[in-house]
């Protein structure tokens, strides 16, 4: 079932966000993103004559309520957004009667889902270590199905519109959607777009295939380079991780950030580039800097001989160049991560070329898709996110997707 076909006339639906926005100490939203990213999910059912719960975590309560992560800071923001007033739950596991008064167009916001520790479905206060621990983790298994039947019992129909917990085989994101027979559960409008086009990026390829990996680290982003080497034609690697690659070359680094213990495993990404007749774009020059401040004194020099009190922050001049002709030209672009420290006005060049590359090459046609973490901040830091193909709100769930690795909660509900 899509969510185009469904009809919600009548019905009660139970709806997946992901409203964990970011507040300021007063509890204000600092970045609605998230909430206007739901809203053609949530106007089509009101639309429809559906009435609507609504459900999300906020923040790490743990499985305890927290009131910094209550999700009434967020009901008026709600309410405004959807031109309507809000009802609340302040108990997500206890909102029958509230949902059972609901009438068609009214909408009910439930408390943060992860006051419950049912719904990430972890046992709480007991060690891995613990020999008790397969069986309270087994418990808690079964308390989380009957925490996901509570919530499922409140609704006609399921929709997950929640791509950034799409994941994690949680209460709400996964084992809720066994409660609904195939015709009662279906994707959200923003689930759908972010299918497609990690689809387009996995299976409908367009080439020239070139593909941006920056960030801090090469450890967190290894699962993904391998997964992309088998597809890209270009593989740019930049920020932190150029100099752990520089180093294992033999390069001096200096002071910036580099993973020791992971020399051998750039080697082999160098090695399994070669064989598999991939262009692996490197860093050749950066902008080296005697501090890590924006104040910084710098100077450009070879990513591979960085003086023992500096170190690496941005992308040089040379090396810009380079990642700009390997993207002007690609019809399919992933970019995840920045080139260098971008939060720093004066080291964002790498990242900005880069981005002023992406945009070109969209202008001329290509697909670009630009998702997880910081790359995200960095386009919008630019002011150029309507001027890629696809911005994803996916952190974790966008990098799984594109290591190849099915998501639960879409797969609860496709099969
Ligand atoms: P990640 O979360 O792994 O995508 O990393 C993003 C972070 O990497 C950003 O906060 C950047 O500031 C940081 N980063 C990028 N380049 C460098 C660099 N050369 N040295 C230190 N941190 C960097």
């Amino acid at each position: 079932m899509t969510i185009d076909q469904y009809n919600f006339n009548g019905k009660k639906a139970i709806v997946r966000v992901d409203f964990n926005v970011p507040l300021d100490e007063n509890g204000n939203i600092t970045d609605d993103t998230r909430i206007r990213g739901a809203l053609p999910t949530l106007k089509k059912i009101l639309a429809d004559g559906g009435s609507l719960i609504i459900m999300s975590h906020m923040g790490k309560p743990k499985g305890k309520v927290n009131p910094k992560m209550s999700l009434s800071q967020i009901k008026d923001a709600v309410a405004k957004a959807l031109g309507t007033e809000v009802e609340f739950a302040e108990d997500c596991a206890t909102a029958a009667d509230k949902a059972a008064a609901l009438k068609p167009g009214q909408v009910l916001l439930l408390e943060n889902l992860r006051f419950h520790p049912e719904e990430e479905g972890k046992p709480v206060g007991i060690d891995k270590a613990d020999p008790a621990y397969d069986a309270a983790k087994k418990e808690m298994k079964e308390k989380q199905k009957e925490f996901a039947k509570t919530l499922a019992s409140y609704a006609d129909v399921y929709v997950n519109d929640a791509f950034g917990t799409a994941h994690r085989r949680h209460a709400s994101t996964a084992v809720i959607a066994d409660y609904f027979d195939a015709d009662s559960k279906m994707l959200g409008y923003l689930m759908e777009k972010e299918v497609k086009a990690v689809d387009n990026i996995l299976s409908d390829i367009k080439r020239p295939f070139t593909a941006i990996m920056g960030g801090s680290k090469v450890s967190t982003k290894i699962g993904i380079i391998e997964n992309l080497m088998d597809k890209v034609d270009n593989l740019i690697l930049c920020g932190g991780m150029t100099y752990t690659f520089a180093k294992a070359l033999g390069g001096e680094v200096g002071k910036s950030i580099c993973e020791e213990d992971k020399l051998d495993l750039a080697l082999d990404i160098i090695k399994k580039a070669k064989e598999k007749g991939v262009n692996l774009v490197l860093g050749i020059d950066c902008v080296a800097a005697d501090d890590f401040s924006n104040d910084a004194n710098t100077m450009v020099v070879s990513s591979k001989e960085i003086p023992a009190e500096w170190e690496g922050l941005d992308a040089g001049p040379e090396t810009r160049k380079l990642f700009a002709n390997a993207i002007k030209g690609a019809k399919t672009i992933l970019w995840n991560g920045p080139a260098g420290v971008f939060e720093f006005d004066n080291f964002t060049a790498g990242s900005r070329a880069i981005a002023d590359a992406v945009v070109e090459a969209t202008e001329n046609g290509a697909f670009s898709l630009v998702g997880g973490g910081d790359s995200v901040a960095c386009v919008n830091k630019f002011g150029l996110a309507d001027k890629v193909s696809y911005v994803s709100t996916g952190g974790g769930a966008l990098l799984e997707a594109i290591e190849g690795k099915v998501l639960p909660g879409v797969a609860a509900i496709k099969g």
